[in-house]
This record gives C-alpha cells, sequence and structure tokens, in this order.
C-alpha cells in the first residue's frame, strides 16, 4: 500500500496548491473541489497524455466535445431518468442521510451497554468488542434508527431557458458517454470511419452523490475521461467474438496506461461484476481497482455496453443509428465497449502512489516521484547566491528559455537545501543550480564557465553541463524518456 494517508495527502495537496476545498472561505460545500496552481498542472497533464495516448496516436481513433447541457429526452433514452438511482436511508434523529449499501460498511458510533453506555467508534462491519452487537443504529450519531431504503436519482435538474417549468426541465450530464452515442452518426458521417473505431471525450460530469466523500475519490462535480469503442459484433477478432476480444483488450490498455505512469503494480487489480453487480445494458463489465488508504475501490470501469444505447437512442429519436457492413451488405448497430476513468481519482492515485517520505542525512524528505510526464513542474532554476546580480540574471535567462518547452519555475526565496526539499515536494523531476563558477567573479578574474549543476530528483544525483547543451540534455530526459543514469553518465558528477 501508499506510504500516504489520506490525511497526509490532503494536507500536503492544501499547503503546496494541489486541491483546495471548494468555497472555503464560506465553510466548504464539502462535495466539490478546486484545483490550485500545481493541480491544475497535474490534471492537465493527466489529461494531455490520455488524449495524446488513446486519441491522438491511434488510428483507430477521434475526438468529441459535447455540451454538458443536452436535450432531456437523452436522459430518458439512456435510463438514467429510471434507474440511475441509489438507495438511501436517513437516520430519524440526526437527520443525516447515508446509501443504504455504504451504511454496512462506515465505521460506527456505539453506545456500548455492556460499559455503562460508553462512546466507542467501531470498524464497519465489525461487531462490538465488548457487548458483540451489530450496528443496527445510525453510523454517525449511533442513536436514531434509519428509514426503510428509498430510491434517489443522482441527476442534477436544472432549467433551460428563462421559465422555471417542468417543460423547461433537463439535467447536468451525469456522464459523458451519453454525448458520444448521440453524435455517433455525425461522427461517422464526417470522418467516413468503418467498424471497429472509437470516439473519446474527456468533460465535467455531475451526481447529486448521496455521501461524496474521501477528499476527490467522490465529489458531486468531477470530470471523466471517456472512449466509446464501437465494433460489429459479427465480426471475430483472435477466434473470439469482436465484442469481447476488444474488451480484453481495452482492459490491458487501461491497466498498463495506469502503471506505465506511476502506478505500483501491486496497487492495481481487476474486478469483475458479478450477478446483481452487472448493470442492465453491460455483457461484461470489469473495475479497475486501485489500492486506496481507504481499501480497494474503483479507479475506473471498462464495460461492454453492447447495443443498448445506440438502440435506446434510434428508438426514442426515430433515427437510424448504425452502420453499413459493405461486405455483408447489411446495417448493423455496432457493440460498444466503454473504457470510463475519473480523472479526479486518477490524480489521487498517481498522488498516493508517488509520495514517499525518506530519510536524508539524518532529515526527513518528501518527494512526490512523479513520473516526468505528470509533474507539475519539469524544471525549477535555483541561483545558489541571490546577492549577486549576475547569477538572478543567468537564472531568469535560463528560466525564459526552457519554459517554452518544458514548465520550468525561477525560486530564489531561501537557501539552495530548502529550495531542493521544496520541489522534491512537488514531485520537480530537475534542479539547475547557477553558481559563481557559472559566471564567474570579475573582482577575482575569474571567468565564469558557461556550466550549471542539473540535479535530479530520486537519486539526488548532480552533474554539471553546459548552458548550451542543456536543451539538448532535457529532450533527451523529458521527451525522449533517456533515463537519467544514461544522460548522467556523459557529464561529469557535482559535489552534492
Ligand atoms: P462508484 O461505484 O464509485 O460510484 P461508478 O461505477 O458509478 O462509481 P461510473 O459510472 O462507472 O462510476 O463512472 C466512471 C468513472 O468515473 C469511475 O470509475 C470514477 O473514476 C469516476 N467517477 C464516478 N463517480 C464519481 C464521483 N462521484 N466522483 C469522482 N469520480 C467519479
Amino acid at each position: 500500500m501508499s506510504a500516504a494517508s489520506m490525511d497526509v495527502i490532503v494536507s500536503l495537496c492544501k499547503r503546496r496548491g494541489f486541491v483546495f476545498q471548494s468555497s472555503e472561505i464560506y465553510g466548504g460545500t464539502g462535495s466539490c473541489w478546486d484545483y490550485g496552481p500545481l493541480g491544475v498542472e497535474l490534471r492537465n497533464n493527466i489529461k494531455r497524455i490520455w488524449w495524446r495516448d488513446f486519441v491522438q496516436q491511434r488510428n483507430d481513433m477521434v475526438g468529441l466535445d459535447a455540451s454538458i447541457l443536452m436535450h432531456p429526452t437523452v436522459w430518458k433514452a439512456s435510463g438514467h431518468v429510471d434507474n440511475f438511482t441509489d438507495p438511501m436511508v436517513d437516520c430519524r434523529e440526526c437527520k443525516r442521510r447515508f446509501r443504504a449499501d455504504q451504511a454496512g460498511t462506515m465505521d460506527w458510533t456505539h453506545y456500548c451497554p455492556a460499559t455503562k453506555g460508553n462512546k466507542f467508534t467501531i470498524k464497519g462491519g465489525e461487531r462490538c468488542p465488548h457487548c458483540g452487537a451489530r450496528r443496527t443504529l445510525c453510523p454517525e450519531c449511533g442513536k436514531g434508527e434509519l428509514t426503510a431504503p428509498r430510491q434517489f436519482n443522482l441527476m442534477f435538474k436544472t432549467f433551460m431557458g428563462p421559465v422555471e417549468e417542468d417543460a423547461a426541465v433537463t439535467y447536468l450530464r451525469p456522464e459523458t458517454a451519453q454525448g458520444i452515442f448521440v453524435n455517433f452518426d455525425n461522427v461517422l458521417q464526417a470522418t467516413r470511419r468503418k467498424l471497429p473505431f472509437g470516439i473519446a471525450q474527456i468533460g465535467k460530469a455531475f451526481r447529486n452523490e448521496i455521501t461524496p466523500g474521501n477528499f476527490i475519490f467522490r465529489s458531486r462535480e468531477f470530470e471523466q475521461m471517456e472512449i466509446e469503442y464501437f465494433v460489429n459484433p459479427h465480426d471475430r477478432v483472435d477466434g473470439r467474438p469482436a465484442d469481447e476480444a476488444w474488451h480484453d483488450r481495452w482492459i490491458a490498455d487501461c491497466q498498463s496506461w495506469f502503471t506505465r505512469y506511476g502506478l505500483d503494480h501491486a496497487n492495481v487489480k481487476l474486478h469483475e461484476h458479478l450477478g446483481d453487480e452487472l448493470a442492465h445494458y453491460s455483457k461484461r463489465t470489469v473495475d479497475l481497482l486501485y489500492r486506496f488508504p481507504m481499501g480497494w475501490n474503483e479507479l475506473m470501469g471498462i464495460a461492454n455496453r453492447t447495443d443498448f444505447d445506440l438502440k435506446q437512442h434510434a428508438k426514442f429519436s426515430g433515427k437510424s443509428l448504425t452502420w453499413f457492413d459493405e461486405e455483408r451488405k447489411e446495417h448493423v448497430v455496432p457493440f460498444v465497449i466503454e473504457p470510463s476513468a475519473g480523472v479526479d481519482r486518477a490524480l489521487l492515485a498517481f498522488l498516493l502512489d508517488a509520495y514517499r517520505e525518506e530519510e536524508v542525512r539524518g532529515d526527513k524528505r518528501v518527494v512526490l516521484r512523479f513520473h516526468p510526464e505528470l509533474a507539475p513542474i519539469k524544471i525549477a532554476v535555483l541561483p545558489l547566491l541571490k546577492k549577486r546580480p549576475e547569477i538572478v540574471a543567468a537564472g531568469h535567462d535560463l528560466r525564459h528559455r526552457l519554459t517554452r518547452r518544458w514548465l520550468t519555475l525561477y525560486d530564489d526565496t531561501a537557501a539552495i537545501g530548502r529550495l531542493y526539499r521544496r520541489q522534491d515536494e512537488v514531485g520537480t523531476p530537475y534542479c539547475v543550480t547557477v553558481d559563481v563558477k557559472t559566471v564567474g567573479d570579475p573582482e577575482k578574474g575569474e571567468a565564469g564557465d558557461g556550466k550549471v549543476t542539473i540535479r535530479e530528483r530520486d537519486t539526488m544525483q548532480q552533474i554539471r553541463v553546459p548552458i548550451a547543451e542543456l536543451e539538448h540534455v532535457f529532450g533527451r530526459l523529458l521527451d525522449a524518456g533517456t533515463p537519467w543514469s544514461e544522460v548522467a553518465a556523459g557529464y561529469p558528477r557535482a559535489e552534492g
């Protein structure tokens, strides 16, 4: 498991400007989050590499950006108006509301009769060690009875236009997928694609979750990265029905994407939906789980949604949503494989997995070992002596040059040791220091050597590199992905 507890990550996120609670000065909402200066970079990096790897670099994928507000019939056709519900229960005493399926797994408050009514907090699902009772009352206050479960629709209702009447009711989308299905034919006509092909979209989704929580894991406003991959169910791939073979390929691709960018294999596993868990439209669904501090939980889902959505939209809209199979001379409704990931859950998992506390020469060092592609800041330029104007000027000049290709920050607000620690804590892979040797010392008649020190985050090794070669060196490290050890072998080591 990751070394980090949720509290440690929440506090780091706030302190260093990754994530803030929404509307904090008004007491916060508890269910929405704002991404700060570093958070927005990390988030954009996740979305950028996902889009690059799954859309731009593949010949069988295109992108889409559909609107959040859609025709209300979309949500009738998709089944969300009738089925997108969670059973909820209310406490008759404290009036708190829970998801019926979560009340049993939460830690619960117990006033134990065997210990004169002393108050205990007992782990979810476990019995009281003193009286042996199981939870029956409200898990939060420990006093009130819970109501029978009632269905609660998770969609946010709103009104389109100036009149608040039933005819104007619409919803904030609870998933991005439906924007893809309703545009299936538009994309097909515009791009002349043949099956199999996929449409991807990244965008906000909204769910009025009954019990949001665990930081950004479950919020009411979040972002999804979704793909609908359309296949011909009559085709065979690897000797199997095409939808089944493509489903397995997407499961493998998604899992290896997350581990390629840093998640430890031991912290990721697959979960097969069985029995009741399988949605009515799904032939098979597999979740990718991550070992979050609160336990194994869904990072993303990969579902075989069959032809359910296209058929539903064809039925409700009266438009044909088919693809013409030239070989078989027939119209087919494609089957759909849907890899659906949450940006916020991905960000949380990457943060947790990257977090390390290390001991360096007797001091604690906190470091985020982000994959360089994810790191919010790629390079920090740090002057060794800010009293020397030539050093400061050279530092600013370097930042200006490097930031055109890699986000580079200049910082001279502390001593070098502290500056390194600050960059380690936010996962900056490389620091460049400018010192007296770089610029020389005219008073002593010493000319500068035009070289700077590059320090690598994980090994803390330092090498001395001519300024003229910096773009080339960082091109190898940050663009070509050449390992540090290989690049560092070509330059003299600098003193740590
Ligand atoms: P859960 O069972 O955790 O509620 P789900 O199965 O309803 O999730 P999907 O509808 O499959 O989720 O949505 C796809 C992805 O969107 C999820 O795997 C998750 O990464 C993300 N996601 C869904 N709901 C939320 C939420 N409330 N907050 C943050 N991310 C979410």
